[in-house]
């Protein structure tokens, strides 16, 4: 009796221990450790939603991979979703003049300077496939994802008209951010989620396993898969990188939004930094009367003085305005500034009638904004009429410039008097583009210190270097954006199809 009892114990303990074997092995507790998180999932992990990020995500979708794309900011569109200029691409059907295959990366490596006579063989790489894959970039743009890029501009430092834009009135960050974020959002497989800072990209001994995150109510929570970061530059850290790498630049405004940058959350697991003093600054962000002590500046477009506006130091010209922005920018920033915090100065940019013209589009947006005013030469003083009248004479061929200015556009206003109509803007040199960033290789796989990839982690857009050296070349950036993002999305989704 005693026999036959103990065995029944024994019969139900073994069962009660065989289903909560068999229940444990078919349901595990959500929070139950995984062996190998960056292998537990199928789902790729993307920081940042600028341009980089939706290039990398509709990448990684188009080969059917679910991705979290995560964003600190409530909107999604980065520094991207201001892009003014277009983006390069050659040789497309939309330019010109047809150009040469290596003309663009003779462009580039020109641009790049000094730099070039260090990380030579990667540059150099990086740089053919920016330019070998631009032209495939805009097509990818216009014919799969529907952006209009049928205008074509040549700017500063480029020997072919290769940036290109819409013929509408949406500037072309804005147009394309907006149509790889409308067609993302139409995929069951788009997961975006905003106001989520990453803290902290996570590791299982030499692969990137995922990444921790801060949600906008403080909650951590923690995100496993494979890594691509585009989180952007880090023009906007005006007193954090900024400041450790060019401490001249501390404080400056931007026309970045301000923010620290995140190469320190790569470097804290051995990512390689490159060229991260080289730093481009635009001589004219607007300072918006409004709200004049911001960081956040609105970038004044070059078209401004092209079409033959100058620009004014305590009423008068300090410089060609056409110079390059270096130039023109170290122009004031030897001067002393009007304000420390943030690091600005006063310059007035100024346009007649004829300027405003021909840059109407522009300029009635700035008045529409406050950013600048229609005004009278009395307004700015006696030394500006003084200036203005000798700026006239210069343009009628009566006397020569003091600063070598050579063209002069559209300016039209010959014998200027107090009451001349003039349009004018306060402007001050703000960081615009940080060139330095974490190191990649051609397969957007970030390197480490070593110079070897770490395993599970990509890198594209503004937060990488390596691709422009000492100086960007106008429209390069979105197209960085779109290549590397791309090449990431491809080369992740190979890497989770390999069961990794
Ligand atoms: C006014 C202006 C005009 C420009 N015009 C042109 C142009 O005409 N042509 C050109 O080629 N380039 C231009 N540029 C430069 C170009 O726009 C940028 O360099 C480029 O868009 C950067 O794209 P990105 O995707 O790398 O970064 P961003 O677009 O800056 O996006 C990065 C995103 O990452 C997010 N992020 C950052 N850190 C975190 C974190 N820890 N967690 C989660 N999210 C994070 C940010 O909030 C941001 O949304 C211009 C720049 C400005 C400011």
């Amino acid at each position: 009796m005693v026999f036959h009892r103990m065995l029944t114990v024994l019969f139900f303990s073994c069962l009660a221990l065989t289903i909560a074997y068999l229940y444990k092995q078919n349901y595990p507790p959500m929070s139950a450790p995984i062996a190998d998180p960056g292998m537990a999932s199928r789902h790729a992990i993307v920081v940042g939603s600028g341009l980089a990020g939706l290039s990398a995500a509709s990448q990684l979708i188009s080969r059917n991979i679910p991705v979290r794309l995560l964003e600190r900011g409530a909107k999604p569109g980065g520094n991207s979703i201001k892009a003014s200029s277009g983006i390069n691409g050659a040789p497309t059907t939309y330019q010109p003049v047809a150009e040469p295959l290596d003309a663009f990366y003779n462009d580039t490596t020109r641009s790049a300077g000094h730099a070039m006579s260090s990380f030579t063989a990667q540059r150099e790489k990086l740089i053919e496939t920016l330019t070998k894959n631009s032209a495939a970039g805009v097509e990818w743009l216009v014919q799969e994802k529907g952006v209009d890029l049928s205008r074509v501009a040549q700017l500063g430092g480029h020997s072919y008209a290769r940036t290109h834009r819409g013929a509408g009135q949406a500037p072309p960050g804005f147009a394309i951010v907006s149509a790889l974020l409308k067609q993302l959002k139409e995929s069951p497989l788009f997961d975006l989620r905003t106001s989520c800072t990453v803290t902290k990209v996570l590791q299982d001994g030499a692969h990137v396993t995922g990444v921790a995150y801060a949600r906008e109510d403080g909650k951590q929570e923690e995100l496993h898969g494979p890594v691509i970061f585009a989180s952007g530059g880090f023009g906007g850290d005006a007193e954090g990188l900024l400041a450790k790498y060019r401490p001249d630049l501390a404080g400056y405004p931007s026309t970045n939004d301000p923010r620290p940058g995140t190469q320190p959350l790569l470097t804290a697991i051995g990512a390689q930094l490159i060229d991260m003093d080289q730093v481009q600054v635009h001589p004219t962000g607007f300072v918006d009367p409004a709200n004049a002590a911001t960081p956040l500046k609105f970038l004044g477009a070059e078209v401004l003085r092209g079409e033959g506006g100058i620009l004014l130091l305590n009423g008068k010209r300090f410089v060609d305005e056409l110079d390059t922005r270096e130039k023109v920018s170290n122009a004031i920033t030897t001067t002393t500034p009007s304000s420390e915090s943030p690091k600005q100065w006063t310059v007035q940019v100024v346009l007649d009638e004829g300027t405003y013209q021909a840059a109407k589009s522009h300029i009635d947006f700035y008045l529409f904004k406050g950013l600048m005013k229609k005004s009278t030469i009395a307004e700015l003083g006696p030394q500006a009429l003084e200036s203005i009248t000798q700026y006239a004479k210069v343009v009628a061929g009566e006397a020569t410039d003091e600063f070598h200015r050579t063209t002069f556009a559209n300016w039209t206003l010959k014998n200027p008097t107090p009451e001349s109509v003039v349009y004018v803007g306060v402007v001050t040199p703000v960081v615009h583009f940080t060139m330095g960033g974490v190191l990649i290789n051609v397969k957007s796989e970030v390197l480490g210190e070593d110079e070897k990839p770490i395993k599970g982690l990509w890198g594209a857009g503004e937060v990488t270097g390596g691709v422009h050296g000492g100086n960007r070349l106008g429209g390069s950036s979105l197209l960085e954006c779109v290549v590397f993002g791309r090449i990431a999305g491809d080369q992740c989704a190979d890497y989770l199809a390999g069961g990794k």
